[in-house]
């Protein structure tokens, strides 16, 4: 079995290399023709066409433009038979719109985005959330196990991708809102170290970053109350005022407070804080449930 590699940056050059640390033959391409110095000492052979030998191919590419662009070689010369698995963080649309023609090739695409960064790339310990065709997926696990430790089957295709742009706004979004919690506390007079290790003994600072969407959002059980809404709606008060007296500003903070607010305005002052979520499930137009069961099987 070939195996194809394009795209060898921070992120593809470590993957590449564990697929040839694991014993597959490796065809490897990039713009940039040094990038692919080290593997091809590892073992690995250089090709200018991966894809018209590979039964497997791997892109790992900057985005959609570089996706879109490498597709018209792909789709001139992969075998039909062949997997193509995306795991650039691609656009879900341009990724469908590719898969659509791959399969009047004959070739399956998956989506296969990444997490993990470099040093996941080169450890191994690297989440892969798949879509696309199932049996495909499963025929190549033990060649995507050798990329990262955690593959996730994720739906049809475009899932994965789906899957990985919310995880990453979800990072930013948390990223964002702790620069300003964190100036805050700071400016107020606390030692950042000090901070820190306050921050990381509380409810939130103890749990994985999304673990808490288990306790209330996803099974949609709010009553009775773990942490009253009005008094998470009076601590937010708090803390804005106290950012307001030292001149920081909380754009993050004010639309938090916004939501407690409206949320109080509902009538549900004494359920879980975190009812205020399904301000955004009702602006979406969308219902959001998972039965307690089903998240003990994850947690
Ligand atoms: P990178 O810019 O380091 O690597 C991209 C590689 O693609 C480069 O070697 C470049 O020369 C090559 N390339 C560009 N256009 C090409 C073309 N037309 N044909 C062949 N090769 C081409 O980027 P990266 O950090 O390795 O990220 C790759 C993908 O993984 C991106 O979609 C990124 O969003 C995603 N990602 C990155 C990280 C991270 O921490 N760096 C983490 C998870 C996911």
């Amino acid at each position: 079995m070939k195996i194809g590699f394009i795209g060898l940056g921070l992120m593809g050059r470590p993957m590449a290399a564990n697929l040839r640390k694991a014993g597959f033959a490796l065809l490897v391409s990039d713009v940039r023709p040094e990038a692919a110095k080290e593997l091809l000492e590892a073992g690995c052979r250089w090709s200018d066409d991966p894809a018209g030998e590979s039964d497997i191919l791997f892109t790992s590419l900057p985005g959609p433009k570089e996706v879109e662009a490498v597709s018209v070689q792909i789709l001139a010369s992969a075998k039909p038979g062949a997997a193509w698995f995306d795991l650039s963080t691609n656009s879900p649309v341009v990724v469908r719109r590719l898969h659509a023609r791959c399969a009047s090739k004959g070739v399956q695409l998956l989506d296969a985005p990444v997490s993990g960064g470099p040093g996941g790339a080169q450890s191994g310990r690297l989440a892969l959330w798949v879509g696309g065709d199932r049996p495909t997926y499963e025929r190549c696990l033990p060649v995507l196990k050798a990329i990262g430790d955690e593959p996730f089957y994720v739906g049809a295709i475009g899932a994965g991708t789906v899957a990985k742009l919310v995880h990453n706004a979800s990072s930013f979004m948390v990223q964002a809102a702790l620069a300003e919690t964190f100036t805050l506390g700071v400016k107020a007079g606390v030692e950042p170290l000090a901070l820190f290790k306050a921050l990381r003994q509380g409810a939130t600072g103890r749990a994985r970053t999304f673990d808490r969407l288990a306790e209330k959002f996803l099974p949609g059980s709010y009553d009775p109350a773990g942490f009253a809404l009005r008094l998470a709606h009076k601590d937010v008060t708090l803390a804005l005022e106290l950012a307001q007296a030292c001149r920081v500003p909380m754009r993050a903070g004010e639309h938090a407070l916004a939501e407690l607010s409206e949320a109080i305005a509902r009538g549900w002052g004494e359920r879980d804080c975190r009812v205020a979520m399904e301000l955004q499930a009702e602006r979406a137009g969308v219902s959001v449930r998972v039965p307690r069961e089903q998240l003990k099987e994850i947690i």
